[in-house]
């Protein structure tokens, strides 16, 4: 097994990547959840065009406290030995995006684009170990790597296609790595970025048993789904209820009077998008600070981008609350910003 060399400018480009393309490290789980998800996408695409009956399809999330070890898995298309070497072995280099362009009619639900998302897990991991098993072959192959130092690729065994990401996490100093092993930490994780992600995200659970009786009866282990999945603005109108509406307002936006209108809208054309707006029953309680923020959450193909962008809404607009949706928007690298659209 030989440890191949990241050539010198790239060594150079993933230490800038690590350190300085994203504001926040906590996204690395909605980069690792975002490319489970495309690959899920694209076997359910080939699934469907070759008569293969339909899996159950589902993200994994484990987290092991002992080994300090974060796992995202996936039962999507997998990797072979060649594509771990070009897609993770090569910066700026995006399997999904090549995919796209030959698949462009079904593949617009797909995230990728920039090839360097996967990255992001060396801002919080020591080490990456990336077990993956392409759909139709029965061999696996194992990708790991300390970051700037390369990676190596050998043989391995996985029982069903698919991905399978373990990030060991870096030593507690200033940050608390640790605290992504935290069932709190992941399931705010999950619902704040990747709630709208199409495939179940799951995660064992440990819950407090209950007798019939309501007593206390030792404690159980369950698999629990962390996403909701559809979003209700990709809803039907006449299919969602005002319960709903007013009950997704008040989660989102902490609200606790129902809006006084709701308004929604899906265009086609040259933008595709829809939105799901609120106008407020009251001012919000801190409109008149400078702390108050105002903007429209922006979510490009359910991945939640930017919590208040300022560039949705006039000035005096400025009270309103909502979501808007785009799949063609063209995001900056990092994708946490616009580029002029
Ligand atoms: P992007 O998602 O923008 O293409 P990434 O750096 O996140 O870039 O990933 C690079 C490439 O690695 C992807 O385009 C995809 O081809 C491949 N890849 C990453 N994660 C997985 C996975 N879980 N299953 C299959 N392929 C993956
Ligand atoms: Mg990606």
């Amino acid at each position: 097994m030989a440890l191949k060399q990241f050539k010198a400018e790239s060594k150079r480009l993933l230490d800038l990547m690590i350190n300085s393309i994203y504001t926040n490290k906590e996204i690395f789980l909605r980069e690792i959840i975002s490319n489970a998800s495309d690959a899920i996408d694209k076997l359910h695409f080939i699934s469907l065009t070759d008569g293969e009956a339909a899996r159950d399809f589902a993200i994994r999330i484990e987290a092991d406290k002992a080994t300090r070890t974060l796992t995202v898995s996936d039962n999507g298309i997998g990797m072979s030995e060649s594509e771990l070497e070009a897609n993770l072995g090569t910066i700026a280099k995006s399997g999904t995006l090549d995919f796209k362009r030959k698949e462009a009619e079904t593949a617009e639900s797909l995230i990728g684009q920039f090839g360097v998302g996967f990255y992001s897990c060396f801002m919080v991991a020591e080490e990456v170990v990336v077990i993956s098993r392409k759909y139709g072959e029965s061999e696996a192959h194992k990708w790991s790597s300390k970051g700037a130092g390369g990676y190596s690729i050998e043989p391995a065994e996985r029982e069903e296609c698919g991905t399978t990401v373990a990030l060991k996490l870096k030593a507690d100093g200033d940050e608390k790595y640790s605290d992504y092993l935290e069932e709190y930490t992941i399931r705010r994780l999950v619902t704040h970025y990747s709630d709208y992600i199409r495939y179940p995200i799951t995660m064992e659970v440990e819950r407090e048993k209950t007798t019939e009786d309501g007593k206390p009866d030792g404690k159980e282990v369950v698999v629990e789904t962390l996403n909701s999945m559809v979003p209700v603005w990709k809803r039907k109108k006449g299919e969602v209820t005002d319960e709903e509406y007013n009950s997704f307002y008040s989660d989102k936006f902490a609200a606790y009077e129902p809006p006084a209108k709701i308004i929604t809208a899906n265009m086609e054309g040259a933008v595709t998008y829809t939105a799901l707006l609120f106008v407020p029953s009251a001012p919000p309680y801190d409109y008149y600070t400078k702390n108050f923020k105002r903007g429209l959450q922006l979510y490009s193909s359910g991945v939640l981008i930017m919590d208040t962008c300022e560039k949705l809404l006039p000035d005096y607009l400025g009270f309103m609350r909502g979501v808007v949706d785009s799949s063609d928007l063209s995001l900056n690298i990092s994708r946490e910003m616009l580029q002029h659209d």
